[in-house]
């Protein structure tokens, strides 16, 4: 036998052996406001989003943007009516800074048992023109930050839906085709300088990065396979369909907006709105050139544009998209940040 000493310390290392192994587990759910399961107003159709802690560890969830985590009108809900109707999306695509996230912690913590709310109006990101009974599913993918080593790790949460009529607003999703001159609004003059510096790089990453796309001779080659993964002529042609229209973009056309102060953001666009860009406090943090750099934000975002191809924001950083080329290449050739990093293809592949 054990001295009960022995025997009591036995049981604590092998209680927190099980605590350190736990599998984090997490459930998030949609109601109305005020829990509300009536009528939704189509041009205020605030919807409350529930996320609890379901496991026995505290969590830190990163707080991404295209997770309900943030309030930005993101692609963050699944949303179908009763004929099987899906509302366009015309809320923001975002660039985020991940890795500055993480270590600025900027996370969402919760003990067991714990939940926190957040308030989305989805009339800000959905086109609500049409009265009828709807799914309301917030997306379940979160990230868990380990709050020793700052690894991740993605989570799928248990997601219970909200189901209820929306009163359409009746005005169809604006998509506006502006042929400005450049215009740059709540910008500094050096701030102005900046983005036309960034543009011509953007244009330069672009153009080169289709020219490398149309020589492509070895379906092997590191720079494709890294970011793209497997080479499928299918998908080779969709990556080149997207630099090929980014590189005859005219960013002396568009307009840049400096307005926005969302930390951990870079910029932003909605996608049907091309030639509009908003700007963040990481793009002016970046460096001209380089990862994660001005000129790559700007080819990030415009990658965007429905206009360019319309990608998506499946996987942010350079780790991330990595591995979402090994694993899903079909994603890899729509995610925004595959492309700005192959075209500013640092450090150097061939
Ligand atoms: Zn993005």
């Amino acid at each position: 036998m054990f001295p009960s000493l022995l025997k009591s310390t036995l049981l604590a290392i092998a209680l927190s052996s099980v605590t350190a192994f736990a599998a984090p587990s997490l459930s998030v759910e949609v109601k109305g406001v005020n829990g509300s399961t009536k009528d939704l107003k189509g041009d205020a159709a605030r919807v409350v989003t529930t996320v609890t802690n379901t496991g026995d560890s505290p969590l830190d969830l990163l707080n991404t943007p295209t997770s309900i985590l943030s309030d930005l009108p993101t692609d963050a809900f699944e949303i179908i009516n009763l004929a099987g109707g899906v509302p366009k999306f015309r809320g923001i695509a975002v660039k985020y800074a991940v890795n500055k996230a993480i270590e600025s912690g900027d996370v969402t913590t919760l003990a067991p048992g714990q939940s926190f709310n957040v308030i989305h109006d989805i009339a800000k990101a959905y086109n609500l023109a049409n009265t009828g009974q709807y799914t309301i599913k917030a997306k379940n993918t979160f990230v868990v930050v380990d709050r020793v080593t700052k690894k991740v790790e993605v989570i799928k949460a248990d997601s219970k839906d909200l189901k209820v009529e929306i009163v359409g607003n009746g005005v169809a999703a604006s998509v506006s085709s502006l042929s400005r001159r450049a215009t740059f609004l709540n910008c500094t003059g050096e701030q102005s300088d900046f983005i036309t510096a960034a543009t011509t790089g953007a244009s330069t990453l672009a153009t080169e990065a289709a020219s490398y796309l149309r020589a492509l001779d070895d379906v092997e080659a590191p720079r494709y396979t890294t970011w793209f993964g497997n080479y499928s002529e299918s998908r080779h042609d969709t990556v080149q369909g997207h630099f090929d229209k980014i590189a005859a973009n005219n960013f002396e056309e568009f307009t840049f907006d400096c307005g926005c102060d969302k930390e951990n953001v870079f910029a932003y666009v909605y996608p049907d709105r091309f030639g509009e860009m908003w700007l963040c406090p990481a793009f002016w943090a970046a460096p001209m050139n380089g990862t994660d750099s001005k000129s790559g934000t700007i080819v990030h975002e415009a990658s965007h544009y429905t206009a360019n191809g319309g990608t998506q924001d499946f996987a942010y950083g350079q780790g991330a998209a990595q591995e979402l080329a090994k694993n899903d290449p079909d994603r890899a050739v729509y995610n925004a940040d595959s492309h700005e990093y192959f075209a500013e293809n640092n450090p150097v592949l061939v």
